[in-house]
């Protein structure tokens, strides 16, 4: 296949590529080896501080904010261009600095393109206010400006699609941003910088300081210029990054941890939920927020439907992430496949039977974990409640819809579920029932990016996707206008008088 050359990455701040302040800078390591791959510039607070006041003065007195809409967003239109011509180096990059097949990142390039044209179109036909009409007196209208100074920081499960999930509709509606991506995969974070900057767009409009979270992440969220934090990653993340925004008074929005629920009745097309399970649980080497990470199967069909996973999971084909073939390739970092490892030996004394694919013995450098299933699982257990974050599904028995409504929800998760029924009645019943951001019914996880996407319980706070972007990315104002008459009070208009009648 073809290769790429990587050279060492720095920030992108106003407009320029450069060196931290402090000079310093941390290994990228390739998770099929655990070779170095190039050093990254690590930022902190110095270089948060130089970012946002690019992003700051990009957004008071920059070009960005009296431009029109249609000119802001061709640079979108420009973005997504120019993604889709470099889609074959994106894969590329987001598969050596990840470890995903490149047959999967392919399709993360494409979407990453499809985010930017969405927006521009969305902010066109959607960015609308409202107009109030009060009988001859009053017309109150919305108008939605930028907010400012966004501050973007993303995980490394799915880099740049979800880089661009936020930057897309920050820009589109008009704000300027500061992106910290993940300090395991900063490789596409810089693609996307260099393809920004060949944009044209202008300078200080897009930022990218690349560094750890408690260093450079916790410094753009307490930074007081900086107007809102979209975040995507980890539960307790979102909840430090919460705290540490209060004396800000950020706006947040928090895309979060799940264990999804999929639910198989035994009157379900079985070989379509079978494909969708086993891709919903293996694909992204099982690195996937919306994943079905806890199986429930009908007990009437339980033996058969284990069988054929088992068959499956014996198959799938884990090899070298560049080859188009892999279906499954190492995680993203040893401290990873420590943490993913560590669960294995939980389900082992919690009593689970392990069933597992192989690695062929030629990747023993990489970061593999072979597809597997925990068999004999009940809800309470660690490995059934916990988000393991890798290729691992804990499978559990049901016998009625009232028990396993009641187990699904029984968890502090609420991201997604997949119900798998011929009955209708029921899939919608059950789905309404379902505590989660997201139910799918006889469906993988397919995307329609119009739909509100996030989680409930501690999946998230609040929702982005479609117009539901423009509540936490732009302000809604309200112009009240009085156009006929109306009362107003008359206030110091009476003479005082003091308590013996003379005029004070
Ligand atoms: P993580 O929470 O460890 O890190 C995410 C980002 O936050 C990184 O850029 C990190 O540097 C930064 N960060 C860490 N501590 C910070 C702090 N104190 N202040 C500011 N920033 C900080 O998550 P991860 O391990 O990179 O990603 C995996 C997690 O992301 C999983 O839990 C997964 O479910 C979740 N995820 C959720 C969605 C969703 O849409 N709900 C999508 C993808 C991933």
């Amino acid at each position: 296949m073809k290769t790429y050359p990587v050279t060492d990455i720095q920030h992108y701040i106003n407009g320029e590529f450069t060196d931290g302040v402090a000079g310093k800078s941390f290994q990228n390591i390739n998770p099929f080896n655990n070779q170095p791959i190039n050093a990254v510039a690590e930022g902190f607070k110095e270089d948060i501080d130089l970012a946002v006041a690019a992003a700051r003065e990009a957004f008071d007195h920059g070009p960005w904010k009296h431009m029109t809409v249609q000119k802001r967003l061709s640079y979108l239109v420009k973005i997504a261009d120019l993604i889709e011509e470099n889609a074959e180096e994106i894969s590329y990059l987001e598969s050596l600095d990840t470890g995903l097949p490149i047959s999967q990142t392919k399709k993360q390039a494409a979407r990453a393109a499809e985010n930017f044209r969405f927006y521009a179109e969305m902010v066109k036909s959607r960015l609308v206010g409202e107009a109030y009409q009060v009988d001859d007196t009053f017309i109150n209208y919305t108008v939605h400006k930028p907010v400012g100074v966004a501050g973007l920081i993303t995980p490394w499960n799915a880099p740049f699609m979800l880089e661009t999930w936020k930057v897309a509709p920050a820009l589109a509606t008009g704000n300027t941003c500061v992106l910290k991506p993940a300090e395991w995969s900063p490789l596409t974070a810089n693609k996307l910088a260099q393809i920004i900057d060949q944009s044209g767009l202008p300078k200080g409009v897009f930022n990218v300081v690349h560094g750890f979270g408690e260093t450079a992440g916790a410094s753009l969220v307490a930074h007081p210029d900086v107007q809102l934090i979209s975040f995507t990653g980890e539960t307790t993340t979102g909840s430090e990054i919460i705290k540490n925004g209060a004396d800000t008074l950020k706006r947040v929005s928090m895309e979060l941890g799940g264990k999804s629920p999929a639910i198989i009745f035994e009157d379900a097309d079985l070989e379509k939920a079978l494909d969708s399970i086993i891709w919903g649980i293996y694909s992204f080497n099982g690195e996937r927020c919306t994943s079905n990470s806890r199986l429930f199967v009908h007990e009437s069909i339980k033996d058969q439907f284990i069988e054929s996973l088992k068959e499956r999971v014996q198959n799938i084909l884990v090899g070298d992430p560049m080859d188009a073939e892999t279906e499954v390739g190492p995680l993203i970092h040893r401290q990873h496949f420590g943490n993913v490892s560590r669960y294995l030996k939980i389900a082992e004394k919690e009593g689970a039977t392990i069933v597992s694919g192989s690695i062929p013995p030629e990747f023993k450098e990489g970061n593999y974990i072979a597809p597997t299933l925990l068999l004999d699982c009940t809800n309470d257990m660690t490995v059934a409640q916990e988000e393991i974050f890798g290729p691992v599904m804990a499978v559990i028995p049901f016998s009625s819809e009232e028990e396993v409504l009641r187990m699904a929800n029984d968890i502090k998760y609420g991201l997604a579920a997949f119900i798998w029924t011929n009955d209708m009645k029921r899939g919608h019943r059950l789905a309404q029932s379902v505590d989660s951001g997201m139910v799918w019914v006889n469906s993988q996880n397919v995307r329609d990016l119009r739909i509100p996407f996030g989680g409930s319980k501690s999946s998230g706070v609040g929702r982005e996707g479609g117009h539901y972007s423009f509540d936490f990315y732009t302000e809604t104002q309200v112009i009240h206008v009085a156009i006929g008459d109306h009362h107003i009070p008359k206030f110091g208009v009476k003479k005082h008088l003091s308590a013996n009648g003379i005029e004070k």
